[in-house]
C-alpha cells in the first residue's frame, strides 16, 4: 500500500506529455485537476474535445486531507470574490473620484461663466428697467394725451 502510492507520487512528479493516455480520438491528453466536492485535488487526463478520461491519481482524496482539500477550495473561490467584489468597488471608487473631479472643474468654469452672463444681465437688466420707465411713462404720457385728444374730438363732434 505504501509503496503503491509512493510510486504513484512519483509517477506524477515525472510526468512529461509524452505519459499522458492518448485519447480515443488520437488526441494526447492533458493533465488537469478536478475541484468536485466528490474529488476535490485529484489529478485527471482530459481530452480537449471529449473531456475526462482517467484519472491521473489512482486514489480517491478521503478523510481528513479531503476535507482540507474542499475547506482550501471554498476558501480560495471566497477570496477569489472578495478580491472580485474589492477590485469593483475600486474601480466604481475610481470612476466616481474622476467623474467627480471632472465636474467639478466643469461646475467651476460653468459658475464663472454663469456669474459672468448673471452680471452682464443684471447690468443690461438694470438699463432695460430705466429704459422700459421711460417708455412706460412716455406711453401713458402719449396715450393719455390721445385719449385727451380723441375725447376732445368726440366731444366737439357731439355739439
Ligand atoms: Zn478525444
Amino acid at each position: 500500500m505504501e509503496n503503491s502510492s509512493s510510486s504513484a507520487n512519483s509517477f506524477n512528479d515525472g510526468y512529461t506529455q509524452m505519459e499522458n493516455p492518448i485519447c480515443r480520438c488520437r488526441k494526447v491528453t492533458t493533465m488537469a485537476k478536478s475541484w468536485t466536492d466528490e474529488n476535490p485535488g485529484r489529478k485527471f487526463y482530459k481530452c480537449d474535445t471529449h473531456g475526462f478520461l482517467c484519472w491521473a491519481d489512482k486514489e480517491k482524496p478521503f478523510g481528513w486531507q479531503k476535507i482540507s482539500l474542499l475547506e482550501a477550495r471554498d476558501q480560495i473561490r471566497q477570496q477569489k470574490e472578495q478580491l472580485k467584489e474589492l477590485n469593483e468597488s475600486l474601480r466604481a471608487c475610481n470612476d466616481k473620484d474622476l467623474n467627480g473631479a471632472d465636474s467639478g472643474m466643469m461646475n467651476l468654469e460653468m459658475f464663472e461663466k454663469i456669474a459672468e452672463e448673471k452680471r452682464k444681465l443684471e447690468i443690461e437688466a438694470m438699463a432695460s428697467k430705466e429704459k422700459e420707465k421711460l417708455l412706460r411713462q412716455f406711453i401713458v404720457i402719449s396715450w393719455g394725451g390721445f385719449i385727451v385728444v380723441t375725447a376732445m374730438i368726440l366731444t366737439m363732434a357731439k355739439k
